[in-house]
């Protein structure tokens, strides 16, 4: 009768995380086998068993031991921390059944129970760190030449991986730690976020967020995970996080803008696709250094060339400045209309093939630049003499020509308005329209916020519904507010709109739910018709 090996990972140490497979696997088996350690956090659920622990601390001849007694009849559990298959004891048990000839079907019966790793376990605590493609690398040498190690930390530290060390430290080996972080320093920042778990799970748990520069500072040992943050990593109320995906899109007011969810998808948020190798070859000869392969065979090609160490265009490759889309939107001023032709050279200059150039219902022509220097960019545009304004859910300010400056007396108003209040982010995109007299041919009153100016004051038009088939415009509140007073009253509109609306919430929804902003009472002004609204795209 040949007996059974039960490879058991048991998870991070407390018994909450232990699978109820490897709970019942426990309990089935005859003896246990393991590092002492190990079997006396399990202590509880191994009561009667025959436990052969102490005296053994070669791994090989505990799966030696294992092997020899469930040859003899006995079911043997084999334990492991964290999982069997991980570092663990699984690979060295099929290694010396390998040695014996044992087959799988004739052999004994061999069954591994998969359990939470240290990788996961120490994830958990420290938030998200390991949220994007990451590597597990023992800086242990007994097994492994430190040569080798030591590639696989440079490889995973150019690629940007999320990296854990397993094995970090020990009594003896304490110099492997240092190495690594010299090699991840000639990749990654200094301030590259690093959580250092030690004992997850257990009593002596200790969790500690720092940074690549000063990891070396804190206590690191046997007991320890280091888990390097990618470039995109972040500490956020003391939680390590790594987003999802890379953001390479970002807008005037914030460096990193988040893609929503439907922009994840779209192709021109994402010009590092293998996909948009048309996109990639026109950067070829730009300051990039992206290398562009024409076919999925060529880029194989150089993934192996890699692997073999003879590419050297790799530490080029994914150094960290890829070209970005950077978001933006100009006009030619608050009251100018006008574009000089000087401007538009200089437009099609920066935007050049690659980038976009989309002109938008708002008096504004948006652009797309694939750029890694925002601030250059920003800086040319401004000694053009353009008006930039960010994009998103930002507030911008929408001006008449003023009879094309004939009628001058409300443009400083304007002017004011954008620079206290323009590109000021907001629960959603919000216009105040300003137009220059009663005419408001400029449709002032069909903005988010619509400023008027007659007879030396302003009119005031709050909460247009701007599209759609029940579109309406905004319900005039004030008649002749003072120009003294006109910029503060819209300032504490935007502010109380600011701080009480929903994300997302457009003005006009926002004032029909609150009924009374800034004491201007809200008027019901949807249609009498009843109009069925449609589904987008419908
Ligand atoms: N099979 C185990 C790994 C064994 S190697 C697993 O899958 O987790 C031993 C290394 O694992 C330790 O040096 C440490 O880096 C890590 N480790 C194991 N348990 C841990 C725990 N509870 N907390 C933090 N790190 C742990």
């Amino acid at each position: 009768m040949l007996g059974k090996l039960l490879v058991i990972g048991f998870g991070p140490g407390d018994e909450k995380h232990i699978t109820e497979r490897a709970r019942e696997a426990i309990q089935e088996s005859d003896m246990i086998i393991g590092y002492k350690t190990y079997v006396d956090l399990i202590k509880d659920l191994i009561t009667g068993k025959q436990i052969i622990s102490t005296g053994m601390t070669e791994e090989v001849t505990r799966a030696q031991e294992a092997v020899k007694q469930a040859e003899q009849g006995k079911k043997v559990a084999v334990i492991s921390s964290g999982d069997a298959g991980v570092y663990g004891m699984a690979g060295l048990v099929y290694e010396v059944l390998i040695e014996k000839g044992w087959k799988k079907d004739a052999g004994v019966e061999v069954e591994v129970i998969p359990g939470i790793s240290a990788i996961n376990s120490c994830a958990a605590l420290l938030g998200a760190p390991i949220m994007h493609d990451a590597c597990t690398i023992s800086l242990s040498d007994h097994l492994t030449p430190w040569e080798l190690i030591e590639k696989r930390i440079e490889a995973a530290a150019q690629a940007d991986f999320v990296i854990a060390f397993y094995n970090p430290k020990s009594g003896r080996r304490t110099r492997q730690i240092m190495e690594a972080q010299k090699i991840l320093l000639k990749h990654r920042s200094p301030d590259t976020p690093v959580g250092l778990v030690k004992s997850a799970y257990r009593d002596s748990q200790h969790v500690v967020l720092t940074n690549l520069k000063e990891m070396l500072d804190h206590e690191i040992g046997m007991l320890t995970t280091v888990i390097i943050g990618n470039s995109s990593t972040f500490f956020y109320d003391n939680l390590m996080i790594t987003p999802r995906g890379y953001q390479r899109k970002y807008t005037l007011t914030q460096s990193v803008q988040p893609l929503k969810p439907h922009q994840r998808l779209q192709r021109e948020a994402e010009p590092w696709a293998l996909e948009q190798a048309d996109a990639l070859k026109t950067m070829k000869n730009k300051e990039f250094s992206i290398p562009v392969k024409e076919s999925p065979r060529e880029w194989a090609e150089e993934a192996l060339n890699m692997i073999l160490g003879e590419s050297e265009s790799f530490s080029q490759m994914v150094k960290q400045d890829y070209p970005s889309i950077f978001e933006l939107a100009v006009s030619p001023g608050i009251a100018n209309k006008k574009f000089t032709s000087k401007q538009m050279l200089i437009l099609s200059e920066l935007v050049g093939e690659d980038g976009g150039m989309e002109y938008t219902p708002d008096h504004y022509i948006k652009l797309q630049i694939l750029t890694s220097e925002p601030n250059e960019i920003v800086e040319k545009l401004v000694q053009a003499d353009f008006l930039i304004s960010p994009i998103g859910d930002v507030l911008t300010v929408k001006a008449c020509d003023f009879c094309d400056g004939e009628k001058r007396d409300a443009i400083p108003y304007a002017e004011e308005l954008y620079e206290k209040l323009g590109g000021m982010e907001l629960p959603k995109e919000l216009k105040i329209g300003v137009n220059g007299c009663g005419m408001a041919c400029y449709g002032a009153v069909k903005e988010d916020i619509g400023i008027v100016y007659r007879k030396g004051a302003f009119d005031l038009f709050l909460g247009a519904k701007t599209a759609g088939r029940s579109a309406h415009p905004g319900q005039m509140v004030a008649e002749g507010i003072s120009p003294e007073k006109i910029i503060d009253v819209v300032e504490q509109i935007v502010q109380e709109y600011k701080q009480k609306a929903f994300p997302n919430e457009r003005f006009y929804k926002f004032f029909k739910r609150i009924k009374r902003i800034q004491g201007f009472e809200y008027q019901d002004m949807t249609p009498t018709i009843k109009i069925e609204v449609p589904v987008c795209g419908e």
